[in-house]
């Protein structure tokens, strides 16, 4: 081998190596090396270990102007020839046959790919009206069908990688959920055991007042209590999709309006302004959509204290979109894509207390409306949450 080939390689290893995306990565190994190895299209099928049918995971259209999926039904052939004969297989028109259309008659080579040491797919060139394949061509291609492995199994491996990330992140969740529960249920409990057991004890007399606050006390927590096991089952409900929703047209507005007064009750702190578009109906559980916009309040009062509320509804023909933004501290843009997992909270010093629980449900719930959920934050200026919800169809 002489060093200009040795260099030349060098360069195309390196500049497929330094993709991050495996299809980037293939298309770079595709058309470096067209200038000596030139084809229309490049098709990668790889066989569903389950079905053992073919699936296409890349194709390339080089030349010809034709879609490469479109011609992908050719390759297919080649491809099941190769699984079964377990070796490279060449399809040509035969030598002297007159020459019709380039395109009825294509020039086709298959490769093996051998995946984590087993045969897993092929790697098909295809080239209209020849010419027939060198050994020089198929020396090139067989590179390629290896270099092609190796990217599949890299995407593999980064898939795999990604899918363990998310799985140690939900443990890690769990196991800080186990400790905020315990924490979250003991504090109420902790209040009505000391507020009942001091009103019990014969040694000492309340007055009228103080009994009364002590039973307030007891009450409150009680409730803190059930809304908080209302919470976990109702989010062990969702995620085992047993949550029965019961669908009536909803007038949005007139809802919103409604949870506001209520929250207004017991927050008359909090300064809520409306910008409410007139929206036409939604198709939707009343209850569960009222849900979503408690939390939505609540994690307002929580974690924007002192900040005004707006509260905005938006009519987009077949959809509606409403929005809740706060004037408070935002949220770091790294943890904005966790913010609707289950049990997630946003780290850092806590003080206010919390079980990472309500945007998961309200998440859960705009997605069995077919509706979705998203965050828009920026540190010190404030956090929007917006929602999506389609219109009712039958109207
Ligand atoms: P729960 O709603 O179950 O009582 P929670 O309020 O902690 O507990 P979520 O409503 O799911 O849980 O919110 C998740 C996290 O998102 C919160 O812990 C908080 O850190 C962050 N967050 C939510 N809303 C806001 C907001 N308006 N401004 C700043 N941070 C927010
Ligand atoms: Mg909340």
């Amino acid at each position: 081998m002489d060093i200009t080939t040795l260099s030349f390689l060098h360069h195309i290893f390196k500049e497929v190596q330094q993709k991050q995306d495996w299809k980037a990565a293939l298309d770079t190994l595709f058309v470096s090396l067209r200038g000596t190895f030139v084809f229309d299209n490049v098709v990668i099928y790889l066989e569903d270990p389950r079905t053992k049918s073919l699936e296409i995971a890349y194709a390339r259209a080089m030349g010809r102007g034709k879609a490469a999926e479109a011609d992908a039904a050719w390759g297919e052939r080649v491809a099941a020839d190769v699984l079964s004969a377990k070796k490279m297989v060449i399809k040509e028109p035969k030598k002297g046959t007159p020459i019709r259309d380039r395109m009825a008659d294509p020039y086709l080579l298959g490769m093996p790919l051998y995946i984590a040491s087993k045969l897993s797919g092929a790697l098909v060139f295809i080239r209209f009206g020849g010419p027939e394949y060198s050994d020089l061509h198929v020396e090139i291609a067989s590179l390629q069908s290896f270099w092609s492995a190796a990217l599949i199994e890299r995407r593999d491996l980064q898939e795999a990688r990604t899918e363990l990330d998310s799985v140690q992140r939900q443990m890690r969740l769990q196991d800080d959920f186990v400790s905020t529960i315990s924490h979250e249920l003991r504090t109420p409990l902790g209040f009505i055991k000391g507020y009942s057991t001091s009103l019990l004890r014969q040694d000492t007399e309340w007055d009228d007042a103080t009994q009364r606050e002590f039973l307030n006390i007891i009450d409150e927590e009680a409730d803190r209590l059930t809304r908080l096991i209302e919470d976990m089952l109702e989010s062990a409900r969702l995620q085992s999709k047993t949550l029965q929703f019961k669908f009536a047209p909803i007038r949005i507005d007139a809802l919103i309006r409604d949870v506001a007064t209520r929250v207004n009750t017991h927050h008359p702190e909090l300064k809520i302004e409306f910008n409410l578009e007139s929206l036409p109906p939604v198709l939707g559980d009343s209850v569960r959509i009222s849900q979503v916009f408690e939390n939505l309040f609540s994690n307002a009062i929580k974690y924007a204290p002192s900040s005004k509320l707006t509260i905005g509804t938006k009519s987009l023909g077949k959809r509606v979109r409403i929005s809740f933004a706060d004037e408070g501290e935002g949220i770091p843009e790294d943890f904005l894509p966790f913010l609707f997992e289950r049990f997630y909270r946003v780290p850092g010093e806590r003080t206010v207390t919390g079980t990472g629980l309500g945007l998961y449900i309200c998440k859960q719930i705009v997605m069995a409306h077919h509706g979705k959920i998203w965050v828009e934050s920026v540190l010190d200026e404030g956090t929007t949450f917006f929602i999506e919800l389609p219109a009712d169809p039958t109207l």
